[in-house]
């Protein structure tokens, strides 16, 4: 899930991806514009690993006590969904694969 965007704004190349409602967003992790927003349901079979939480704002690391799912994102796709529904943000954080 690394991108090479860089931010329209800022220029820098560091983003974070977020889920709001039913949007995949990819944010970046200075200034917080939104990059490039797709369909979250475009992700669902991914086997990728990932850790969510709920989002603490750009740049910022979540707190452990806000962790939502964690595992392959087509099992811990049903909790994000359900934790974004209300317009929470929720931060997905993808595992480095080995
Ligand atoms: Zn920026």
């Amino acid at each position: 899930m690394n991108t090479m965007l860089a931010c329209t704004s800022c220029g820098l190349e560091e983003t974070e991806s977020v889920v709001h409602f039913g949007s995949y967003i990819l944010r970046c992790a200075a200034c917080g514009q939104h990059l490039v927003a797709t369909s979250f349901m475009a992700m669902l079979n991914s086997d990728d690993e990932c850790t969510a939480f709920i989002d603490p704002g750009p740049g910022k690391n979540p707190l452990p006590e806000t962790l939502v799912a964690r595992g392959p994102l087509r099992l811990t796709a049903k909790a994000i969904s359900a934790a974004a529904t209300d317009g929470t943000l929720i931060r997905v954080i993808f595992e480095p694969r080995d």
